[in-house]
């Protein structure tokens, strides 16, 4: 259809859309497609994607009888809403929840693997923080104080525990997520729970102790063991087991097998190689948007989505509203390198139990973390194989993201020298850097979210959803997608 074509749709606000375009088929993009197509079922529905293939950060390469996830390697199995994905996709009997040896978590402090302390009482005979670290932590309850305005992740763990402990697991807290800097990323905006832990009981201590109190006797009612209300995707039976709240991805093919599923289950067009390269108001004053994309003739469509990363969806935006493009252009990124190796098990001499380490700055090691992958994911590598899974660069390394693939690898095979004493050759390598893998919460986020929504509200018909506003997980990509597809579908007012 032309822009100009007198047949296009008219879009009454109030009315729900007959055409929608997605821009960016990721995982928000390629949720948002197939809730819309669901819940819309007489919507045409057309995805854009700049890139080969769907999936964005989501993909998975098999080779060699190794399967390495180049972005996302699970998901947390306690939102309601990816786990009604997952079965809606007939996926529930693929789910793979990491090993039960997953919940043993390192760090990598003063030359060797010590394992991060699994409950406050625990933390006291920890070696992670020095003696005198702990005694000021242990004075929490006594010390804390509480602070209304918004505080980065470093300053609050410093009020909460002092400096020792801020300095050392703020950075490893905050790296494992958003390979970001604790004194820069917003703890409000990333860790919106602390808050409102120290808000209802001024001390995070306190807090936990209540948290343990009260989930004993219910821990019967979790997530997996509860029916889901019928809801506007249509689900009206239960979601698939998982196991609550274990990291977890699907057997056979990592998180690739969400991505080709969603991707084969959607109806309408998916434009590869399309980047969308314009939004613009229709000439003739109607309602809409139009969408004009390489390749392709314009096209006018009711409703857009753009789940491209924030900068992305600036550039798009500033024609129509410069003030939405100004604040997601302050949206800043992390630029990451993901580094899978496979070894021969006889040529690693640590045994690899649990789910990895994080290395928190200054201790002579690059990498942010080294994920024991084969040991999380059982056949993730052949019979007698391991599999590790290395991530570097981060806010605080940019510079690594510019190094070329052979330096990079030099510089991650001295880093498992020093951690794991592996001096062997990798017999598998498969490496993928992305300059704009995770973007930063930084202090100020939500009132840039804020505002871009504010400016939109005078653009009808245009929507945001992805990572880059309420959470930056695969969770919170399938939220922000049930989010707009409710919206576009009236079952939420906006
Ligand atoms: C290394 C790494 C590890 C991670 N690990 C985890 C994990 O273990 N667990 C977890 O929950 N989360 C993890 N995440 C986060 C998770 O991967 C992301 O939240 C999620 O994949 C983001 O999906 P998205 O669709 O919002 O964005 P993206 O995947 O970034 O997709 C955006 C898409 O938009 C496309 N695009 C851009 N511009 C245009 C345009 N102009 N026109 C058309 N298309 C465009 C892009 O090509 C891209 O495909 C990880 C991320 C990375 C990078």
């Amino acid at each position: 259809m032309d822009a100009s074509d007198d047949a296009a749709p008219s879009a009454d606000r109030r009315a729900t859309p007959r055409r929608v375009a997605v821009v960016g088929a990721g995982l928000t993009g390629l949720a948002t497609a197939y809730g819309l197509e669901r819940a819309l079922p007489d919507a045409e529905v057309v995805v854009y994607e700049a890139g080969p293939r769907p999936g964005g950060k989501a993909r998975t390469v098999q080779r060699d009888g190794y399967t390495v996830d180049w972005g996302p390697n699970g998901f947390l199995a306690n939102a309601p809403e990816t786990l009604e994905l997952v079965h809606v996709l007939g996926l529930g009997s693929e789910l793979q929840p990491a090993s039960a040896a997953a919940r043993r978590r390192y760090l990598y402090l003063d030359g060797a693997l010590r394992p991060l302390p699994a409950s406050p009482g625990a933390f006291l005979a920890s070696e992670v923080v020095p003696l005198a670290g702990r005694l000021r932590a242990a004075l929490e309850p006594f010390l804390a104080g509480r602070v209304d305005a918004e505080e980065t992740v470093h300053g609050f763990l410093e009020r909460h525990f002092g400096r020792p402990l801020a300095d050392a697991l703020g950075g490893a807290l905050v790296s494992g997520i958003t390979a970001g800097d604790p004194h820069e990323l917003s703890l409000d905006a990333l860790f919106p729970r602390l808050r409102a832990m120290e808000r209802g009981h001024g001390s995070l201590v306190r807090a936990l102790i209540a948290q343990q109190r009260t989930a004993r006797p219910r821990r019967r009612s979790r997530v997996g063991d509860r029916p889901a209300a019928p809801t506007a995707h249509g689900a009206q039976d239960r979601p698939p087991d998982g196991t609550p709240g274990r990291l977890t991805s699907f057997h056979g093919g990592g998180m690739q097998v969400l991505v080709d599923t969603l991707y084969a289950a959607l109806k309408g067009d998916v434009l590869l190689r399309t980047p969308v390269e314009a939004l613009e108001r229709p000439a003739d004053g109607a309602p809409g948007v139009v969408v004009r994309a390489a390749g392709q003739q314009p096209q006018r469509f009711d409703a857009v989505v753009l789940t491209a990363e924030a900068p992305a969806a600036a550039s798009l935006l500033r024609p129509l509203a410069p003030a939405a493009a100004d604040a997601l252009d302050g949206i800043p990124y992390a630029g990451v390198r993901v580094t899978g190796l496979g070894f021969d098990r006889v040529d690693v001499p640590h045994a690899l139990h649990g789910f990895g380490f994080l290395v928190p700055r200054g201790q002579g090691v690059r990498s942010l973390g080294v994920l024991w992958t084969s040991t999380l994911y059982p056949g993730r590598a052949p019979a007698g194989k391991v599999l590790l899974r290395v991530l570097a660069g981060g806010r605080l390394d940019p510079e690594l993201l510019s190094l070329a693939d052979d330096d990079a690898l030099d510089a991650v095979r001295r880093d498992l020298r020093l951690t794991l004493g592996i001096v062997a050759e990798p017999e598998f390598v498969e490496t993928k850097a992305w300059p704009r893998a995770i973007p930063q919460y930084a202090l100020g986020h939500a009132g840039r979210v804020d505002a871009a929504e504010r400016a939109l509200a005078a653009l009808p018909g245009v929507h945001l959803a992805g990572n880059a506003y309420r959470g930056v997980g695969v969770n919170d990509c399938v939220r922000e997608a049930r989010r707009v597809v409710d919206r576009l579908s009236g079952a939420t007012a906006g």
